[in-house]
């Protein structure tokens, strides 16, 4: 599960990574192109014309840096822009390019999405350039898009067509690909049921700063069966997240209590797609395993298994759908949908900063509620078992959802006072 990029053949890491966008919907058979260059100039990258959907690693193409093509297809016919990118920035030794959907919407609207409407957005993407229209495929797109790169941005939106991204390796041009769409389509949703409020500059820097906060080493680390069985529920849970939209790369913590007030937590700066047993940190006693970084969330899931003895596993994520309420500052009522209340109860927001520590506030942790919004953050689910708290997930994204498209139809009309009593009598008494 785990993924060494510098030991993965560049073949490997572009078949791994098309096929993902592939399935998370942010590209078309056709569509979207992917290159990596090498120690030696050559440029590896996505055949023309090819298959997204079942491409292998024998599919690739290298362009040689003498021009020399070797493999058994001709090289995208994106292939002039990637070039014109490496030779603009020689920081940048990935780039990813497609047509997702959200992307295209702002595209076509010739619009940049603010990515200051999650909190580590931002950071992810850095400032975004914007790429005058020209012919696909021509070397005057080619052009225009490497004036952005020589300009700094490592994120570009491309006039009435897409996007283009690159990054220090695949795996962080993925990443700044992943969280623009997902600012981008957070934003869509949002539009539907109000007006999207973006973060400021200084709320973002307080979100960074949290880092500083980490817990003393423990001298010893031991691992117990039921420890690991637990860090295989965890990465299976977060892999599977990813898959389905509920967590993207740079963001989202899965914790498990695993004996006592003691659990086992997602680690930071490691990506959410390829996370693995080891990377999982131990917390024991306030202690955190000797060499990890436990995420900078730790202190909430710390508090709430404090407080909630009930409570045995906690996911705490960004979902679009989840994330429109989040950032439009909504109300999603739950009472429009009786079973999704049942599992749910009322989602409840709290003001973004109430997650800091520095900010000492209770209103997260103490009678946590199953599921709770944070202001353009986050949405943090909590259960017994770690399923069953995804599950809740699931249905509280599905229900977000369905009052986020039911906006376009009509106004929604939840149930009533007395059919929610006649619901908890039933099912919560
Ligand atoms: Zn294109």
């Amino acid at each position: 599960m785990s993924k060494n990029i510098k030991l993965e053949h560049p073949r490997d890491q572009i078949t791994r990574i098309i096929s993902r966008i592939y399935k998370r919907g942010m590209t078309t058979t056709s569509g979207g192109n992917i290159s990596i260059i090498d120690e030696h100039g050559d440029i590896w990258v996505t055949p023309s014309a090819i298959d997204k959907g079942s491409l292998r690693a024998s599919d690739i193409i290298c362009v040689k840096k003498d021009g020399t093509v070797v493999g058994k297809h001709k090289p995208s016919s994106e292939f002039p822009f990637h070039k014109a990118i490496y030779e603009a920035r020689p920081d940048i030794k990935s780039v990813i390019h497609a047509h997702p959907p959200a992307l295209v919407s702002f595209s076509i609207v010739r619009k940049i999405p603010n990515t200051n409407i999650i909190s580590q957005a931002k950071h992810v993407c850095g400032p975004i350039g914007y790429a005058k229209y020209e012919l696909p495929g021509s070397n005057k797109l080619g052009d225009v898009i490497a004036e952005e790169f020589k300009k700094g941005f490592k994120a570009v939106i491309m006039e009435n067509h897409g996007t283009v991204l690159g990054g220090s390796d695949l795996t962080d041009a993925f990443e700044r690909f992943e969280m623009l769409e997902f600012c981008a389509r957070t934003i869509l949703y949002g539009s539907q049921i109000g007006t999207p409020n973006y973060l400021t500059d200084e709320q973002i820097d307080n979100f960074h700063k949290q880092a500083a906060h980490i817990l003393p080493e423990m001298e010893l680390t031991e691992h117990y069966p039921e420890e690991v069985e637990r860090r295989l529920q965890i990465c299976k849970i977060v892999q599977r997240s990813c898959e389905q939209g509920l967590m993207t790369s740079s963001y989202g913590t899965v914790s498990m209590r695993w004996k006592d007030n003691d659990f086992l937590i997602t680690p930071t700066n490691v990506s959410r797609w390829d996370m693995s047993l080891e990377d999982i940190v131990q917390i024991k006693d306030g202690k955190r395993e000797k060499g990890k970084t436990p995420s900078r969330a730790t202190w909430i899931h710390q508090e709430i298994y404090n407080n909630n003895p009930d409570v045995n596993s906690i996911i705490m994520t960004q979902s679009p759908y989840l994330m429109a309420f989040g950032v439009t500052n909504s109300y999603l009522n739950v009472r429009t949908i009786p079973e999704s209340w049942i599992f749910l109860q009322d989602i409840p927001m709290v003001k973004y900063g109430t997650h800091f520590k520095f900010n000492n506030n209770s209103d997260i942790v103490e009678n946590c509620t199953t599921a709770l919004i944070i202001e353009n953050d986050s949405v943090i689910v909590t259960g017994d078992k770690l399923l069953q708290t995804f599950d809740y997930l699931e249905v509280a994204e599905f229900s977000a959802k369905s009052i986020v498209l039911g906006a376009s139809l009509g106004e929604m009309v939840p149930i009533n006072d007395d059919q929610v009593e006649e619901l908890r009598e039933k099912f919560l008494s």
